[in-house]
């Protein structure tokens, strides 16, 4: 192959070079037709394939061809637990991808969650660095058996949208190699990730799109990685910078395609000699490398996968991984699954259960074939026998504070948009609302954020939910103590009113098919068996990492349960309404008999799982190390999603090898095995450990 790449390289004259590695559309960059290179064609995003542009204009073609399956955000398939289904989310991605004509799509979102407040977050896995990298590799190679090559984003540190093109990010080496890299790793080694996205933001003095230390540095020569590197749309501010640094493809999202930083002055600056062209003949080794990798040149390039999008197995495979992604928070009482026998007249209220969120969120947004709405999806699944009375109880502004066609093409030059102003709660609404409530055999309340709250560009100021929803909520559960509260949104909220709901049930934006799920667990047609990849916090105030416009240093060298596990205000952990990994089932599972076996690494951890219930149900097993002579920390190592029928009992084994218990150190610009006693701990979140045993490292 690097032999045909380097002939083809030859034959290329500079002027083709140079259109191979900058933007020639706002979605692609120019192939070379004498010699059969064709342009790489790339696509949003994260929940499906975006609708599809023009190459000079930030409004939608309109034809609609471009309407494609929608599947549940990164939030929502890390929520699952199931490396199964993400790597079916990927593969529906790929596939849809691949049959809409794209090269490369751009997600996963693998960034670390390290404030709820970034307005991305929906679009992100997790807050912790192992789960992100299990799912994220599945997730890659699903979209990759397509042919389409992955492009995850953003690296590095990306975690806010305040002022996101110059916020100036400080981390040091250990805390970037152990928390923020991870996951990228992970895809690049397990998942053999094509192709990766800078980030906006600069990075220890660098912006991240052309900077040396990241990309030349540690991925290319630290990590061997060979792939694709793209810039984000607009992340580029130097011609030197990113010729000189690993970069292979600039993208923007003005139309002036020749005033790139890699396009005409990048021309001029070989021409005079100031730049060698052997910079540009790298990238476009590795654009040709993608290509014969992706089969579209090269000897395979009639065996190429064709793709395929809008199909039902596709909206049957959104099905399935919204089900598991929906948490059942909190089921006092066993309120829940609601009975539909015993219901004759059902309230449901809350804007959230009509509303639809594919096409929102910036970049992620998607034009869905359909949306079931929660409100749908329960109608459809009662039938004619209950009857089933909707009001929205609180306001909503009309969607989108900023105009739907071109917010992109203004999103460089710093301006995030504006947030429609929130109404207040009027009297009357909520008067109606709590009247419904008491008239009805069941009441249903479904609220929470949408995509004004979770959107590119713009962060949340805090986690409060919108629209007056705390004092409808008491004000619903004052009258109906038993009101069913499920919040649907995609980063979490403040609960006020938590002590006095006895169920509640989370969704994050869960596709096409969410609406079914959703119902589906509430009616216990579906046994929940979401578990939270992230910390629930009773306020933002609680998390350590302050977005600020100009500069962010993380000093904390822990993120989410990492750090809130074991500390608040210096010491103890953070109170906080659910902790990572927390989810209840319809099931109960029991936890016995763990036997650890081995002196040193690989480690077998073994332990038995029972449902004792007689309902079947699934179970993620988590397992933590606890380093307890050094920092206290958990870690997650290793987690299982085990399915059980009822009073059905299955054994589970982890091996733990020495990697799990190493630790980076800068001096030797490695990971080195830290020595000490280490507490395995095996649970069904990370504070409700259910079996631990205590472990040394000599
Ligand atoms: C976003 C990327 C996205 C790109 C192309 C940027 O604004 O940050 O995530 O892939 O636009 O739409």
């Amino acid at each position: 192959m690097e032999e045909y790449i380097a002939q083809l390289v030859d034959s290329l004259t500079l002027e083709e070079k140079i259109g191979m590695i900058h933007g020639a559309g706002l979605f692609r960059t120019a192939g070379v037709e004498r010699l059969g290179i064709p342009p790489l064609h790339f696509s949003d995003g994260t929940c499906g394939v975006r609708g599809e542009y023009p190459d000079d204009l930030w409004e939608y073609v309109g034809d609609g061809s471009d309407i494609v399956s929608y599947l549940p955000c990164g939030s929502a398939v890390a929520s699952t637990w199931n490396r199964q289904l993400a790597r079916l989310t990927g593969s529906v991605l790929g596939e849809e991808a691949r049959g809409r004509g794209k090269d490369v799509l751009l997600g996963p979102g693998l960034n670390i969650k390290r404030t709820p407040l970034c307005g991305r977050n929906f679009e992100y896995l997790s807050e912790d660095p192992y789960l992100a990298g299990e799912m994220g590799a599945e997730l890659v190679q699903g979209i990759q058996s397509h042919d389409v090559a992955a492009c995850a984003k953003h690296f590095a540190a990306n975690g806010q949208e305040t002022n996101r093109l110059w916020v100036e990010t400080i981390v040091d080496e250990k805390t970037l190699a152990e928390l923020y890299f991870p996951a990228f790793k992970t895809a690049v080694d397990k998942g053999g990730l094509l192709s990766i996205m800078g980030a906006y933001n600069l990075l220890n003095g660098e912006h991240c799109c052309t900077s040396k230390a990241l990309l030349n540095g540690t991925l290319r020569e630290k990590w061997g990685y060979d792939g694709l590197i793209v810039s984000d749309w607009g992340g580029v501010h130097d011609t030197v910078l990113a010729t000189e640094s690993a970069l292979d493809v600039e993208m923007d999202v003005t139309y002036d395609f020749e005033g790139h930083y890699m396009a005409k002055a990048l021309l001029n600056k070989i021409r005079s000699g100031e730049l060698p062209e052997s910079l540009v003949d790298e990238k476009v080794k590795n654009i040709l490398r993608l290509m014969v990798r992706l089969k579209m040149i090269g000897s395979d390039k009639q065996a190429r996968d064709r793709g395929a999008y809008s199909t039902q197995d596709h909206h049957q495979a959104a099905l399935e991984v919204a089900r598991e992604s929906v948490i059942l928070l909190k089921n006092e009482g066993n309120l829940l699954p609601l009975d539909e026998k015993k219901i004759k007249t059902l309230a449901v209220i809350g804007g959230n259960a009509v509303a639809t969120h594919a096409f929102g969120g910036g970049s992620a947004e998607v034009k869905a074939l359909y949306e079931i709405t929660p409100l749908l999806g329960i109608k459809k699944l009662l039938g004619g026998n209950v009857q089933v009375h909707y009001l929205p109880g609180y306001g909503v502004p009309v969607m989108g504070g900023r105009p739907e066609t071109s917010w992109q093409a203004a999103s460089t030059s710093g301006a995030g948009g504006e947030r429609p102003k929130e109404p207040t709660l009027t009297k009357d609404n909520k008067e109606a609302a709590v009247a419904l409530a008491k008239s009805c055999d069941a009441v249903v309340y479904i609220g929470g954020l949408n995509h004004d709250y979770d959107v590119e560009g713009l962060d949340r100021e805090s986690m409060k939910l919108p629209y007056g929803q705390d004092e409808l909520i008491e004000a619903l559960l004052q009258a109906r103590p038993d009101t069913v509260v499920v919040l649907l949104a995609g980063s979490p909220v403040e609960m006020p009113w938590l002590s006095k709901v006895q169920s509640l049930v989370w969704s994050y934006y869960a596709g096409m098919e969410g609406g079914t799920a959703l119902a589906e667990v509430l009616f216990g047609k579906v046994n929940p068996s979401g578990r939270l990849a992230e910390t629930m916090l009773l306020s933002a105030d609680y998390c350590p990492f302050k977005i600020h416009p100009e500069r962010v240093e993380l000093t904390e060298g822990n993120v989410g349960y990492r750090y809130y596990n074991r500390h608040h205000n210096g010491n103890g952990e953070t109170p906080v309404n659910f902790c990572f990994g927390h989810g209840l089932s319809y099931s109960e599972f029991v936890y016995s008999d763990l036997k650890i076996q081995g002196r040193e690494a690989p480690f077998e951890v073994s332990f038995a799982v029972k449902n004792v219930s007689n309902v079947a149900g699934k179970e993620t097993v988590q397992l933590y190390l606890q380093d307890v002579q050094w920092t206290g920390a958990q870690k997650l190592r290793r987690f299982e999603k085990v399915e059980l029928n009822g009073q059905e009992e299955k054994r589970v084994t982890f091996y733990l090898a020495d990697e799990d218990f190493s630790v980076y150190d800068a001096n030797k610009k490695d990971f080195v095995l830290q020595k000490g006693t280490y507490n395995v701990q095996i649970g069904a979140s990370s504070r409700d450990i259910r079996l631990d045993e205590r472990i040394q490292i000599w």
